[in-house]
This record gives structure tokens, sequence and C-alpha cells, in this order.
């Protein structure tokens, strides 16, 4: 006789399972790496304020003993962030006053960018969504519902980008539930997601994913968010290659940040090491001014040079687009 068919939506897949089980007590972290009594000024006060957490897949690729290292540095919650910095604010990017409706942020011309979920399988420090109410402000939490309607009500939106958090940090049958949705949208052409998933927790990329990115009826591209080259393995290689196998265009944002990328070393290492994966650099954005992220910051001068140091030295194709976001613009500001 058979056993009876388990819904699979029951079933933890894998990399919920691997999500769960990241890393979320700095000491354990700093026990990992070897490093107890390194007195890098951990602070409580931060992990508080958004929780430190990171995929024991991706503290792997952080090198052993080292304090300084890229990777470590972009969870690590510091004294530094406590420090209340004049020009640095909660809302850096203007997101509140762009909300169209629930969880959809409506910037720029032919673009709706959905806010899909709150949560990340992994926190960065520098990240400006640290203080938004994400969590109450999904599309998700309105059951697609508001965010659908307005997006089949406004023809002039021919894109629509999943964004959140991380829109892969849901399960697959609840984008299948999104995505069958706009299916019935004539005007809409193109489908993006921005996600980290791939390259922080490589097994998400799974073969229910695969089917869902094959069945999409429009063209998809996947931008990636990688800062440093080493946040590349043969895992990352394989999640990428079947990724493009199902169709998708991939590319990569950064961010620019001071003790991890801010070299053109770093940065020609992370466009070369992305192109042997099979992911073409988009943008590299200049820091939004986020309460507890100053520390990372590179001023423009120095980005001006970088850039140009990068041009001088890479393959047209290699060169990010170097960018701020300005509330109030019409797309990310060229430096
Ligand atoms: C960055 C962003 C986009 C995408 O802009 P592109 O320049 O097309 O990558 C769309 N909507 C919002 C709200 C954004 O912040
Ligand atoms: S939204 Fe992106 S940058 Fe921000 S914490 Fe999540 S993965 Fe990191």
């Amino acid at each position: 006789m058979q056993p009876a068919a388990v819904p699979h939506t029951l079933v933890a897949q894998r990399w919920q399972q691997l999500w769960r089980e990241a890393v979320r007590d700095p000491r354990e972290l700093l026990a990992l790496l070897g490093l107890e009594g390194a007195g890098l000024g951990i602070s409580d006060e931060a992990t508080a304020q958004f929780p430190l957490r990171v995929p024991r897949g991706f503290i792997a690729r952080m090198r052993h003993g080292d304090p300084d290292d890229p990777l470590l540095r972009q969870v690590l919650p510091l004294d530094a962030e406590m420090q209340p910095m004049p020009g640095y604010s909660l809302d850096a990017v203007g997101d509140a006053a762009a909300k169209a409706g629930h969880g959809v942020i409506r910037k720029y011309r032919g673009r709706a960018l959905l806010v899909t979920t709150g949560s990340c399988a992994i926190h960065c420090r520098y990240c400006f969504r640290r203080h938004f109410p994400y969590a109450e402000e999904t599309a998700a939490a309105a059951g697609w519902r508001e965010a659908v309607e307005l997006i089949a009500g406004d023809s002039a939106i021919d894109e629509v980008i999943l964004s959140g958090g991380d829109p892969w940090s849901l399960a697959t049958p609840k984008l299948a539930e999104l995505t069958d949705a706009l299916a019935g949208i004539p005007h809409l052409k193109r489908l993006r997601v921005h996600t980290r998933l791939p390259v922080v927790l490589p097994e998400r990329v799974d073969e229910a994913l695969l089917a869902w990115l094959r069945a999409l009826p429009w063209p998809v591209t996947v931008v990636l968010h990688a800062n440093h080259a080493n946040e590349f393995d043969a895992q990352v290689d394989e999640a990428v290659a079947r990724l493009r196998s199902a169709g998708a265009t991939l590319l990569n944002q950064a961010v620019l940040l001071r003790g991890v990328n801010d070299s053109v070393d770093a940065l020609a290492a992370l466009s070369e090491r992305g192109l042997a994966a099979g992911v073409l650099p988009y943008y590299l954005h200049q820091l939004d001014r986020v309460q507890g992220s100053s520390h990372f910051e590179v001023s423009d001068e120095t980005a001006l040079r970088l850039h140009r140091e990068l041009a001088a030295r890479l393959s047209g194709y290699l060169v990010p687009r170097l960018v701020r976001e300005v509330a109030g613009d019409p797309g990310k500001r060229p430096l």
C-alpha cells in the first residue's frame, strides 16, 4: 500500500531547515571563527534593534581568525551603530512617501516594486530596511489582493519588481499565488526579482523554485546582491547556473562599503568572480544614509576615484553603474 501523500507545503524544505539553523548569537558567530577574545566592540543594543542573522554556509566562506573579514563585517552588530549621526535618518530613501498601497512602492516610471515580505536569511547591518516597519507593510499581509488590484488598475506599469526583505524567503507556493494573479494582467511585460538568497543560502534554488521560474509568462531578471568576491563559492555557482538554465537573466548589485569592498582590487575581483559564475554587474550603490550605518560610508570623492580606476582596468561590461538613491528623483542618480 502506498503511504498517504503529504501536501508538499507541509514538509519543511531543506532550505527552510537551513534557514532556521542560521546563527543568531554574536558570541556563537565569533566562537565559530576563533574570535572569542578579539574585543570587536559587539553591541547588545544594536543586536536588540536589528538581530544578528547569518546562515552557516555563509559563515563557512569567512576567513577563520580574521576580524577584518569582509563577509563578517557585513553582519557584525557593533557599538558604532548606536552613535547617533546627523544626516542619517530612519527612512533614508523616502519609502514611506512613495507607498502606493500595502507593500507597493511606486517611484519610477513603468515599475512597481512589491515589498513581498520583511524576512531575510541574512541581516546586513547597512541595510536601509532595518528601521522600516516592513513586517506590517508587506503585500502578502494583505493577501496580495490590494497589490494586484493596484497594478492591474495602472496600465503604465509594465514591470513588477519582487523585493522585500527577500522575496525568495517566501515559500514557493506563496510566490506562485502572487504570480498566478499577476499573470492575468495584460500590460505586464517583465518580472524582476531582487534577492540575496542565491548568494547567502544557495540551497534556496531548489527544483520547486526552478519549476516556478520556468512557468512564468514573462522574461525574468534576477538581480542578486553580493558585495565581495568571497561571497561566491561552488554552491553559489551552481545556484546561478540553475537559474540561468531556467531562462533568467542574472545581474548583481553591490553596496560600496568601507572595510568590505572599498578598493579597486576588491571591486574588480567582485566583477570578475561574478562573471565567472554567470552574473553581470548592474549597480554599485553609494550607501543610503540610514541610522546605524555611518561606519560603512565611503565619501563621494573616494567612490568616484574607485569607479574611475575600475573603468580604466576592466572591460566596460564589468563596470557597474555607480549610483545613489535620492528621494524624489526619477531613477537612481549617477554620481
Ligand atoms: C531601485 C528601485 C527600482 C528599480 O530601479 P532600476 O533603476 O530600474 O533598477 C524600482 N522601484 C523602486 C522603488 C526602487 O527603489
Ligand atoms: S533586504 Fe537585502 S540588504 Fe537588507 S538585510 Fe535583507 S538581504 Fe540584507
